[in-house]
């Protein structure tokens, strides 16, 4: 494969464009691809120079894998990721259930590389590293563009539409006028490891009660690699502290995970280690900022758009970038285009709702271990949650308090 143009200079920008996007993460990429497939003359800009790796756990669940197909890449991703067939989750007690499902692991450093390269052969064109500074804006308030900024260079891009793809850091989105809360609802952390003696055929989820609200993982990657991590709602963090409990340390977090987790142990100690210990934040439950103000749009993790309780958030990234895109596609007035957005990420709201509600279930170790318990007997149950998984139904009651006292009910 060819390297693809996608680290041009800040001065080889054009000056106008009809959408600039900031970001070339799966949200920004994915939005850009289409616009331009659309004849829209697309600028996009990330503040690393790419390839660029990612923290993440690199594990695409179905919703990705939908996406990747909206978008045309979906064997182009599955020929490079690693397959899985389930979804192993591990309960507080130790029980576990597998739910089945369309699932892979792909590092993020390809993944992204993959989107990027098709935005940028869709005729996007892309700068990097290229920092967005600041929106520019008409008298109105109205945005028509962004500062941009390259090693102490500025250059003013004017665009009909600026799209806000940057990502879980604050920083980009209160430059911007969008932010309602600073704080991350979620830290999360991980490392890679190889290792030729184990085989994963899951992507393996823990949740344990010594990990105090939050949950580990264990995905295989490509060639014998395993991405291995741990995650805590910020919520959790704060609960204990205002317990008089020092709120978890990722870290430690992350040792006690190796300790308890006999996979992850293994993993760890006997594998080559690949990489450092790395943490990053995630903006979930489609809050904590504007998705919209007139000329800006805010797609994927600068909307809040990853599940609390498993922290997956490519395959719902790449859906609001490709709902951003098609809104502006269909075009119309300002108030028509936000308005279509908004009604799109309000669509997907109910499935945010319940893994938020589900998140809270992580203080109750014991209500995890009664649900994968009632699950595991049942079939029944298992479908639903491939269901749930899969995106092939709504969420209903089964993952929140309702649900649970049904299953008391039996
Ligand atoms: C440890 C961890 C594990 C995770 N595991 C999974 C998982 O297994 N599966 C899953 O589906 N999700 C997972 N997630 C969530 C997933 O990483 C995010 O949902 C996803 O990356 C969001 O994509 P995005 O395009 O919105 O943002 P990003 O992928 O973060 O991309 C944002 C881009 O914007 C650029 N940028 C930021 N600020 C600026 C600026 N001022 N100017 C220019 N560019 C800028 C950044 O350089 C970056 O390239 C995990 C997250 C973490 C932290």
């Amino acid at each position: 494969m060819t390297t693809p143009n996608w680290n041009l200079a800040l001065q080889d920008l054009p000056t106008r464009c009809d959408v600039l996007v900031v970001g070339a993460g799966p949200s920004g990429s994915a939005c850009a691809k289409l616009l331009a497939e659309a004849g829209k003359q697309v600028v996009l800009v990330d503040a690393q120079a790419f390839p660029r790796d990612k923290v993440c756990g690199d594990g695409l669940v179905p919703d990705t894998h939908a996406a990747l197909q909206r978008l045309g890449l979906l064997d182009a991703v599955l020929e490079r990721a690693r397959a899985a067939k389930t979804a192993h989750c591990v309960a507080p007690s130790g029980g576990a259930i597998d739910v089945p499902g369309a699932l892979a692991v792909l590092p993020r450093r390809e993944l992204d590389a993959i989107l990027c390269a098709a935005a940028v052969k869709a005729s996007a064109v892309m700068a990097a590293p290229v920092r967005f500074d600041a929106p520019l804006r008409h008298a109105s308030g109205r945005v028509t563009g962004a500062l941009l900024s390259q090693s102490g260079q500025t250059r003013a891009v004017q665009a009909h539409w600026l799209v806000l793809a940057s990502g879980a850091a604050p920083a980009t989105l209160l430059a911007a006028g969008v932010c309602e809360r600073r704080t991350p609802s979620s830290m999360a952390l991980r490392a890679y490891v190889r290792h030729t003696g184990t085989s994963l055929n899951s992507l393996h989820f823990v949740w344990h009660a010594s990990l105090h609200g939050g949950y580990g993982w264990v995905f295989p990657g490509p060639g014998h690699s395993f991405n291995i991590g741990v995650g805590v709602m910020a919520s959790a963090r704060e609960a204990a502290g205002s317990n008089g409990k020092r709120p978890q340390n990722l870290r430690s977090l992350f040792e006690t995970f190796v300790e308890v987790d006999p996979l992850a142990r293994q993993l760890w100690r006997d594998g080559e280690h690949l990489s450092e210990l790395k943490g990053a934040p995630l903006r979930c439950d489609l809050d904590g900022s504007l998705w919209t103000t007139p000329g800006l749009l805010v797609v994927g993790d600068a909307a809040g758009a990853t599940y609390s309780f498993t922290g997956e958030g490519i395959g719902k990234a790449m859906e609001t970038g490709i709902a951003a895109a098609e809104c502006l596609i269909a075009g119309g007035d300002d108030p028509a285009i936000a308005a279509a957005y908004t009604t799109r990420l309000h669509a997907l709201k109910p499935r945010f709702d319940m893994y938020r509600k589900a998140a809270s279930f992580n203080r109750h170790p014991w209500l995890l271990s009664l649900l994968v318990w009632r699950a595991k007997g049942s079939p029944r149950m298992i479908a639903r949650f491939a269901d749930i998984l899969g995106e092939r139904r709504m969420p209903g009651t089964l993952l929140s308090w309702r649900g649970v006292r049904a299953l008391f009910r039996g």
